[in-house]
C-alpha cells in the first residue's frame, strides 16, 4: 500500500489499529459489494450499526461512549473509508461530523444523552441540512425559517442534496429563527414529525453509493428544546463544515491511493507488445507523478492533524487541504483509469468510481472554487465572493 514517505510508521499503536481495523473492514465487508451498490444506487445499510460498533462515527470526540482519539487516527479512519468509496466516508463524515459534533459542541445535555450514544453506535442516523435550492455556496442567504409560538418552533422551507437524508432519523436542521432577528439556529428535527418530507434523489451519476435527498419542512412543530443552545448564527454550520472539511482532505487520499494501487496492479499483469504495460516509460511517468501527488497530499494531511490537535488549524488550512488534495484525487484517479484502458471503464475496478464519485466531493463541502475564494481572501485580507 502506498505510504512512500513511510508516515504510517510513525503511528501510535492505537491508530495502527484503527487503520488496521478500517482497512479490513473496506476490503472483507465493503469492496466485496461496492460495484452492485454503486450501479444500483444503494448503500449498504445493514452496515451502518457495524461501523458504529467498530467507532467509525465520530471518535474523535469524547465522553458519552466516544473514545477521543487522535486526530490523525480520525483522519486515518476517513482516509481508510474513502480507499473503499466516497459514499463510505461520506455516511460517517456526515454522521460524525456534521450531526454528532454540533450536537457535542452545542447541544444540551439532554440532547447528548437522547442522542449520542444511538449515533455513535449507528442505532440512530442523523443528516444535515444546510443546502437549500436556491442557496449552495451562499447558505446564509437562506430561506427556510422558524417562527416562535409558545414554547415551540414552527419550521418552514425545503433543503436539498442532503446526505441520508431519506434514511435519517433526525436532521440538524439549520434555518432563520424569524422571532430572533432572522439569527441562524439548528434545529434537531425528528423526521418523522408532521410536515417533514425526505424525497430521495435518484439520478445521481456521482457518489451513486450514497443515499441523497431533499428535506421538505411544512409547519413543523418542533419543542424549544430542540434547538441547539450553545451556537446562534452561521458560525454553527461552518464550524461543523470545518470538521467535515477536515476528513475530506484525508479521505481523498485514500480515494487516490486505491486508484494508483489498481493502476500499479493492472500495469505489472497487463501485457501489450510481449510484456507487461508497466515496462514502459509512459506508463512509469504516469505512475511516478501519481505517487508523487499523493504523498505531497498526504504530507499536508498528516500537518493539518498536528495542527488541529494543537488547536492551532485555521480555516484557511482546511480550505487548503481540502482544495488540494480533492484536486489531486480528482485528476489522479482519472490517470488510473486511463492506465486501465477499456476494463478501466468498467465498475470491475475502483478509479473510475472514484473518478465520478469525485466530482461530488469537489462540489460538496464548500466547492473547489469557494476554498479558493477563502484562500484568496485569507491571503490577500480582501474577499472576492460578491
Ligand atoms: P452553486 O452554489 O450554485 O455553484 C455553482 C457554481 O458556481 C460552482 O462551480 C461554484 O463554485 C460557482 N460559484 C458560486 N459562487 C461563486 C463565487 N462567489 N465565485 C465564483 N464561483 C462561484 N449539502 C448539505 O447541506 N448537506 C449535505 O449532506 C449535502 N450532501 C451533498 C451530497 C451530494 C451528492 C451533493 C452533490 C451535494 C451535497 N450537498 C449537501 C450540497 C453541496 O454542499 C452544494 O452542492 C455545494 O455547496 C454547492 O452548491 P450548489 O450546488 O448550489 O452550487
Amino acid at each position: 500500500m502506498l505510504d512512500y514517505v513511510g508516515l504510517e510508521g510513525d503511528l501510535t499503536e492505537e491508530e495502527t489499529l484503527i487503520r488496521d481495523t478500517a482497512r479490513r473492514f473496506v476490503d472483507e465487508q465493503f469492496r466485496p459489494d461496492i460495484a452492485e451498490h454503486f450501479e444500483n444506487g444503494t448503500f449498504p445499510t445493514e452496515l451502518i450499526p457495524e461501523m458504529g460498533e467498530l467507532g467509525f462515527y465520530a471518535p474523535n470526540l469524547e465522553g458519552y461512549g466516544l473514545p477521543g482519539v487522535s486526530e490523525t487516527a480520525y483522519g486515518i479512519l476517513m482516509q481508510e473509508l474513502e480507499a473503499g468509496d466516497s459514499g463510505l466516508r461520506s455516511m460517517a463524515s456526515v454522521q460524525g461530523a456534521l450531526v454528532m459534533y454540533p450536537i457535542h459542541a452545542f447541544g444540551s445535555d439532554e440532547q447528548k444523552e437522547k442522542w449520542l450514544p444511538d449515533l455513535g453506535m449507528g442505532e440512530a442516523v442523523g443528516c444535515f441540512g444546510l443546502t437549500e435550492p436556491e442557496h449552495g455556496s451562499n447558505p446564509s442567504a437562506m430561506e427556510t425559517h422558524a417562527e416562535r409560538e409558545g414554547d415551540e418552533y414552527v419550521l418552514n422551507g425545503s433543503k436539498t442534496w442532503i446526505t441520508n437524508s431519506p434514511i435519517a432519523d433526525v436532521a440538524v436542521v439549520w434555518a432563520k429563527d424569524r422571532s430572533d432577528d432572522d439569527t441562524v439556529r439548528g434545529f434537531l428535527v425528528e423526521t418523522d414529525r408532521d410536515g417533514v418530507t425526505t424525497n430521495k434523489i435518484d439520478d445521481k451519476i456521482s457518489l451513486r453509493a450514497s443515499i441523497t435527498g431533499e428535506i421538505g419542512l411544512q409547519n413543523v412543530r418542533i419543542p424549544e428544546e430542540n434547538v441547539l443552545p450553545g451556537v446562534r448564527g452561521m458560525k454553527g454550520p461552518l464550524s461543523c463544515l470545518s470538521q467535515a472539511r477536515y476528513g475530506i482532505a484525508w479521505g481523498a487520499v485514500g480515494a487516490a491511493r486505491d486508484a494508483f494501487e489498481q493502476a500499479r496492479q493492472y500495469a505489472l499483469d497487463r501485457d501489450q507488445f510481449g510484456g507487461p504495460i508497466a515496462r514502459f516509460q509512459l506508463q512509469q511517468q504516469k505512475l511516478a507523478e501519481m505517487a508523487t501527488q499523493i504523498t505531497t497530499s498526504q504530507l499536508l494531511a498528516y500537518r493539518m492533524a498536528e495542527l488541529k490537535e494543537r488547536g492551532d488549524l485555521t480555516p484557511g488550512h482546511i480550505s487548503m487541504g481540502k482544495r488540494n488534495n480533492v484536486r489531486m484525487a480528482r485528476d489522479q484517479s482519472r490517470v488510473a483509469r486511463e492506465i486501465l484502458g477499456g476494463n478501466g471503464i468498467t465498475t470491475d475496478y475502483s478509479p473510475m468510481r472514484h473518478m465520478a464519485n469525485m466530482e461530488t466531493v469537489y462540489t460538496y463541502e464548500g466547492t473547489h472554487d469557494i476554498h479558493t475564494l477563502i484562500l484568496g481572501q485569507d491571503l490577500t485580507g480582501i474577499a472576492a465572493f460578491e
